[in-house]
């Protein structure tokens, strides 16, 4: 009795949860160019808004509008396209107060889910299956003083945290706390130079020289495809 009851409440909650409304921007099947999954097969489901505005910014294509779409659309929309990876992205994907419900409707279909967020937004109440990739913003994007420094902190040895340099400013400034407000970090750092200021093999040889921990990140997708700007 109790678990078919238990079994009736899952379905019904199901029910309301796939009718809640997302703002998409776009949602296609391509190959992850980023984070420790670079190079596997995934869709991309990119949600409308962003309240930040980081001076680099790629994305800006994001920060209005969008399709009217429902959760559960979107699950059906990702089954169809037949891959086993999804990534929730943005924009700010946890600017919509329904993206965590995505998250994990998206897990509750068995999709292996990434979600891509600024790292200024609480991370405590996403679904545990979820890997999340959270930006450190530095001085120059000129959103450093969103970081939410516990989220942060908080990440676990399944999450990244992505750093953006954008001057050898920013790479010292991000060395500098990791061992101070970012102490005891389990997840993965991925060390990325904003596209055109920064020369890789710069940021490369920055991370010998200080023998930083983490990872260079390369944006397979701007090596394959260079012209696009979106759907990659
Ligand atoms: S958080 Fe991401 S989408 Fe928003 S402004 Fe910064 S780079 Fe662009």
């Amino acid at each position: 009795m109790m678990a078919a009851g238990a079994a009736g409440l899952r379905e019904s909650d199901a029910t309301g949860r796939n009718a809640l409304p997302i703002a998409l921007i776009e949602l296609y099947a391509s190959i992850q160019g980023e984070s420790t999954h670079a190079g596997r097969p995934c869709t991309f489901v990119r949600l409308a808004g962003c309240p930040l505005r980081c001076r680099w910014c790629d994305s800006a294509y994001t920060f209005v509008g969008g399709t009217k779409s429902s959760i559960g659309a979107i699950v059906a929309e990702v089954r169809a396209l037949g891959l086993p990876l999804v990534e929730v992205t943005g924009g700010e994907p946890l600017a919509q107060k329904h993206a965590p419900a995505l998250v994990a409707a998206l897990a509750d279909a068995g999709f292996e889910v990434l979600i891509e967020t600024s790292g200024a937004f609480p991370l405590a109440h996403l679904d545990p299956r979820a890997r999340v990739i959270a930006d450190l913003k530095c001085p120059a994007s000129q959103e450093a003083h969103r970081n939410l420094w516990d989220a942060l902190a908080g990440l676990r040895a399944v999450d990244e945290l992505k750093i953006v340099v954008a001057d050898r400013a920013d790479f010292d400034w991000a060395l500098a706390q990791l061992p101070t407000r970012l102490a005891g970090l389990a997840a993965t750092i991925l060390w990325s130079a904003v596209h055109g200021e920064v020369a890789p093999a710069d940021l490369a040889s920055w991370l010998l020289e200080t023998r930083a921990p983490g990872r260079l990140q390369l944006q397979l997708h701007k090596l394959l495809w260079p012209a696009a700007t979106r759907g990659v």
